[in-house]
């Protein structure tokens, strides 16, 4: 069973709540099993674990985590790193290869990320060469790992869940 984290990088707690709370939620919706938080934010910690809760699941969400520690001890443990940004490589051209590895940490900043995460991650990927955001590349590469199977995952712990309609809302509590 192959292991995706995300470990985001650059949080600054008074701007990026709302944009870090969505890569936790983006994460766990489209399958990865965790995301590390290299800042200290009890808050966002706090929001996906009360989605996890609710909508089931096994995510893991921690805070204060140092990200040169996370990314150390991910390659001490023979994970592959691989870091989004818009200068790396085109997602298209490493993504099989990628999805070949075992365990899998995935890097997004929010500002400027500094130099050395470059120099440590194994794939600096691109999707797509335009600037966009974390959130957007982020899904997008969790999509093309897992080839869309994540699109149909089932929670069975789940105390809600949605049943799908074509118009109106209805869910079930247990
Ligand atoms: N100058 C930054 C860079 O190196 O990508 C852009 C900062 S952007 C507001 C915040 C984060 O979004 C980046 O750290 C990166 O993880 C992600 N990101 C933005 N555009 C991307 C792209 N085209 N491909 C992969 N990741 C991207």
């Amino acid at each position: 069973m192959r292991s995706v984290y995300v470990l985001r990088i650059g949080h600054r707690p008074e701007r990026d709540q709302r944009v870090t709370t969505h890569v936790g939620l983006a994460a766990r919706a489209l399958g990865a099993d965790g995301m590390f938080l290299a800042a200290d934010d009890a808050g966002v910690v706090g929001s996906i674990n009360d989605v996890t809760a609710r909508w089931g699941g096994n995510f893991l969400a921690r805070d204060n985590v140092s990200w040169r520690r996370c990314i150390g001890e991910w390659k001490q443990k023979g994970g592959t790193v691989v870091h989004l940004t818009m200068y790396g490589q085109r997602m298209t051209d490493v993504i099989d290869e990628i999805r070949a590895k075992e365990k899998v940490l995935v890097i997004v900043g929010a500002e400027k990320v500094p130099g050395d995460i470059y120099g440590m991650a194994d794939y600096n990927v691109s999707v797509t060469t335009q600037p966009h955001s974390e959130i957007s590349s982020l899904a997008l590469f969790l999509d093309r790992l897992f080839m869309g199977a994540e699109l149909m995952r089932e929670y069975p712990d789940a105390k809600i869940r949605i049943l799908p309609r074509k118009a109106g809302k209805k869910t079930v509590e247990k």
